[in-house]
């Protein structure tokens, strides 16, 4: 390949060059993203997910394209019980390292330094401690995270790039499904005869931590419903900059 293409090794990573790699990969599948992913950053890769279906899928086009990649996924001790045996299944299924990632702070412990339930008064703060914190020490030593973040989720992912650059975490964002649909995963889910959440099939579109989810009622079309539902709160702040994040979390990160 050519130098002065944006797939070469060698060219640098230059805004220019992210523009020319999100150009090309825009009309392309998710295979054939994941594969420029792995030939580019190999072992400094790893895939983040909350086992939702979209990480199921990408979980699943990894193990194929490079089997044993690490697919990490943020333990805050209050995953559904659902989630967990999911996350069994897919190792035993799959032919991907499932990487637990804790921040090693227990819910005791959390309860001691900042109050019982820290999550319905302070659900910035908690999410900061429980999934931020201990996600950018996971990340510390990679080059590249692979999310599942698709623009049909919410307002606030509609204009997600496939690649792009995150500071707070000093890696490569790639997001191989930012282009596709709902309708697009759940297809291919089952044709692929994948395991998924029981709890989407009890009203729940989105799953995180227990106390923070609920089911939806006539769901209107954005797959990130139901999540702090009593709140303005969106996103926990894994895929918001510092800047948009509460206050309280980004003096607590500094
Ligand atoms: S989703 Fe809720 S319980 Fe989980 S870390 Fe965030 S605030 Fe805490």
């Amino acid at each position: 390949m050519a130098s002065s293409s944006p797939d070469a090794p060698d060219a640098p990573w230059t805004r220019t060059r992210m523009a020319a790699l999100n150009a090309q990969f825009e009309p392309h599948g998710p295979e054939a993203i994941l594969n420029w992913a792995v030939h580019t950053f190999g072992d400094a890769l790893a895939q983040g997910t909350g086992f939702g279906p979209s990480g199921i899928v990408i979980m699943h086009m990894l193990a194929d394209l490079r089997p044993g990649t690490t697919v990490f996924y943020l333990d805050t001790d209050l995953l559904f019980p659902e989630t967990y045996e999911l996350s069994e299944d897919l190792d035993a299924q799959l032919d991907v390292d499932v990487t637990r990632v804790h921040g090693g702070l227990s819910l005791e412990e959390q309860a001691e330094q900042e109050g019982d339930e820290l999550w319905n008064r302070t659900p910035n703060r908690c999410c900061f401690l429980r999934k931020v914190k201990p996600l950018k020490n996971f990340l510390a030593d990679r080059r590249a995270w692979i999310t599942g973040v698709r623009r049909d989720q919410s307002e606030a992912r509609a204009d997600a790039d496939i690649l792009s650059w995150v500071p707070r975490y000093g890696v490569f964002k790639i997001n191989p499904l930012a282009n596709w649909t709902q309708k697009e995963v759940w297809k291919y889910l089952f044709e692929h005869d994948l395991p998924y959440n029981p709890k989407h099939d009890q009203g729940y579109p989105s799953l995180g931590c227990v106390p923070c989810t609920e089911p939806v009622d006539g769901a209107d079309g954005y797959t990130r419903e139901g999540r702090w539902s009593d709140t303005d709160k969106t996103e926990c702040g894994l895929h918001t900059s510092p800047g948009q994040a509460d206050e309280s979390q980004t003096a607590a990160e500094s």
